[in-house]
């Protein structure tokens, strides 16, 4: 077809996904409120200056990955792609701040990357996340873990692994970068551009180089914690205290950096066995103490996680679709169709989901849509039906039916689709 297809790295979101998608995110939020986070929302766009500043400029995200645009002020303008230093500045810039500390919110909604697309990577994808603002106490940290943590395991997802390191920070940070600049030195001419890129622009980055990750060189390289001053050494055995008393178990990864330049101390991802490679991230988070100032604000700590909505999704049970319908309510022409009209009305102020087929068409081809639609009962409404105050009920699967009053047919049909007779005769 020569129609106009969608965007690369788009997609539609059809019934099935959609729900699943909701069902997790709505696991989010319950586990989040039990946390004590409130959930708000922020503008899909945002001044691009936003982004560079709190993002970095030296960020893959950043030099690659965001669509901007002027809008027809000529302001730059970019699609969001991350959370936290919108979140960062609605709290200045609302009555959040003047709220006692710290604040704890929660946010879920579509982000925008210009990434390559793939498999569990998109251009336009969700993210759900939590920030608490205000708070340096490293048990907040295992707080936001433990309750990414909770909500996988709401979901019933196994097979994950916590993945913990310690960045330092702005009083060790640049001990180690030195460190790890002076290791790099005499390999700089053998590395790869990109790598050589990222020591020049962005240090760190070259521990999570895929380029490098064959290579034993990394293995060797220092380590962040064995340059952590006494305060950051301090603030990481706490993390793991207060997740060992959640019995959330976690291993420390010495590569595990992130991509932006914000974070301080605590870098986390949770990982899937089933997602491969790059993509095999749920979700990461760490703490970010200098984001405030870098948008030029007061200094405000912060910690938090954002996680791929999507890429839960793939790894949770399928969901039932809400609106789906159960049952259908079809008349049987020529009987007059108004007694359909009224009691599919009744079922559905009752609270069932129902399809309502009331047309002129015989009733063999309505019989024939309801099954393809997959509904279990269909409620037949003919003439014999009218004149005695009954209707038939026909369920799909064994194709049996039965003749009942009209008066309180609700009771019987909710029985119907409760039975485990209707449930074993779809399955078969
Ligand atoms: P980040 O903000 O890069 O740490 O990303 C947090 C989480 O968002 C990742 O662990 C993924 O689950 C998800 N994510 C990031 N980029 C994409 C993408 N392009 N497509 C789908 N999910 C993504």
């Amino acid at each position: 077809m020569a129609g106009i297809s969608r965007p690369r790295g788009t997609e539609d979101l059809l019934p099935e996904p959609l729900a699943r998608l909701k069902r997790v995110l709505a696991a989010g939020l319950q586990v989040a409120a039990a946390h004590g986070y409130r959930q708000i929302e922020t503008p899909i766009f945002e001044s691009t200056d936003l982004f560079v500043r709190g993002v970095g400029e030296a960020t893959d995200v950043v030099t690659r990955e965001m669509y901007t645009f002027p809008d027809r002020g000529g302001r730059s303008l970019t699609l969001r792609p991350e959370g936290t230093a919108p979140v960062v500045r609605a709290f200045w810039e609302s009555p959040l701040r003047q709220e006692p500390l710290p604040v704890r919110v929660s946010y879920a909604g579509p982000m925008f990357r210009y990434d390559r697309p793939g498999k569990g990577r998109y251009r336009q994808f969700h993210q759900f996340g939590v920030e608490v603002l205000g708070e340096s106490e490293p048990e907040v940290d295992a707080e936001v873990i433990g309750l990414a943590w909770r909500w996988l395991e709401r979901l019933g997802i196994s097979g994950t692994s916590l993945q913990l390191n310690s960045l330092g920070d702005r009083e060790c940070r640049p001990t180690y970068r030195a460190a790890l600049l002076e290791f790099f030195e005499p390999q700089m001419a053998a590395l790869p551009e990109l790598d050589r890129e990222r020591l020049r622009r962005n240090p760190l980055r070259v521990l999570d180089s895929k380029e490098l990750a064959d290579d034993g060189l990394l293995d060797r390289a220092p380590r962040t914690i064995d340059y952590l001053c006494s305060e950051c050494r301090a603030a990481f055995d706490r993390v793991q205290e207060a997740l060992s008393a959640l019995g959330i178990p976690f291993a420390v990864n010495h590569r595990l950096v992130r991509g932006l330049d914000y974070y301080a101390r605590t870098a986390f991802e949770v990982w899937h066995q089933e997602l491969a490679g790059a993509q095999n991230a749920l979700f990461g988070g760490g703490r970010y103490d200098g984001l405030s100032e870098l948008l030029g604000y007061p200094p405000l700590p912060g910690v938090g996680f954002a996680a791929g909505l999507e890429r839960v999704a793939m790894i949770s049970a399928p969901a039932p679709e809400p609106g789906r319908p159960e049952v259908a309510v079809l008349s049987a022409p020529p009987a007059d169709s108004k007694a359909a009209v009224a009691l599919a009305d009744r079922l559905r102020r009752a609270g069932l989901s129902v399809l309502l087929d009331a047309g002129a068409r015989g009733l063999r081809g309505k019989l024939s849509f309801a099954e393809r639609s997959g509904v279990r009962l269909a409620l037949i409404l003919g003439e014999s039906e009218l004149r005695a105050r009954t209707v038939t009920i026909r369920r799909m699967a064994g194709r049996t039916q039965e003749s009942l009053p009209l008066e309180g047919v609700e009771g019987r049909i909710r029985e119907l689709l409760s039975s485990a007779e209707l449930a074993e005769e779809g399955a078969s």
